[in-house]
């Protein structure tokens, strides 16, 4: 049996407990800092994070000297309640070297880019700072009865690539379907979140509930 959830780190065990800091909309491992108890019921009375500097002995409201500050969109205990993740939306970067995220240093190359975030993010960038020769920019621009023309028309590729053995053709077809359901997206300001909720509620998935059964019932 697994056991009970404690809804509280275990600071009885451990003055300092671990806190894994998540970008809440993509996923993206932004810092690991740690916290008390002090700290921790800070977390949860403004709702941004708080943590012990270890170096600076210190409580320290991340964001307090550089603006970037972190609002907590929610919060997980680890199995026997000793490492507690959070995930925020992020002002600013969350490392002090003004990167998004402190884990840009490779040991061993593997490219986390959560692509449908980022692609959401460079449609919107386009729209705010137009670029030459950018055809996000010409699409937004010729309006949204041409994005919707076009969307008609990459519909319409998807199904004769289809018909393609090669799943390349099909490939190429559905990203550019995707690129303009995107561009769509942006025109009528929905988020990729809202698509995301929208996709839970109606599959009806529900998050990482599974459990591997790799022993016998105690
Ligand atoms: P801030 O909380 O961003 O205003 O930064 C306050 C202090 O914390 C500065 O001394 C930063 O160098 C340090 N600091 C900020 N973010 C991080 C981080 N992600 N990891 C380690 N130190 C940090
Ligand atoms: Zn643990
Ligand atoms: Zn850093
Ligand atoms: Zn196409």
């Amino acid at each position: 049996m697994r056991k009970k959830n404690i809804m509280k780190p275990d600071f009885e065990k451990q003055a300092l407990i671990p806190v894994i800091v998540q970008d809440y909309r993509t996923r993206q491992v932004l810092m690991l800092a740690y916290t008390n108890e002090e700290a921790y019921e800070k977390m949860l009375a403004t709702g941004e994070t708080w943590f012990y500097s270890r170096s600076r002995q210190k409580l320290w409201h991340k964001g307090e000297e550089s603006g970037h500050f972190q609002h907590i969109k929610g919060m997980k205990l680890d199995c026997d309640s000793d490492t507690l993740l959070v995930f925020v939306e992020q002002i600013g970067a969350a490392c002090h070297t003004g990167a998004y995220s402190c884990f840009f240093n490779d040991v061993q190359a593997f490219d986390d880019t959560d692509i449908f975030a980022a692609l959401e993010d460079q449609i919107a960038d386009r729209k705010a700072n137009p670029k030459e020769k950018s055809y996000t920019n010409y699409l937004l621009d010729q309006g949204i009865d041409k994005v919707l023309k076009k969307v008609g028309e990459e519909s319409a590729e998807v199904i004769i690539a289809s018909k393609n053995p090669d799943k390349e053709e099909l490939l190429g077809e559905v990203d550019d379907l995707l690129y303009h359901l995107f561009v769509l997206l942006n025109q009528r300001d929905i988020t990729l979140e809202e698509v995301r909720s929208k996709a839970k509620e109606r599959h009806q998935i529900q998050g990482n509930k599974k459990e591997f059964h790799t022993r016998t019932a105690d």
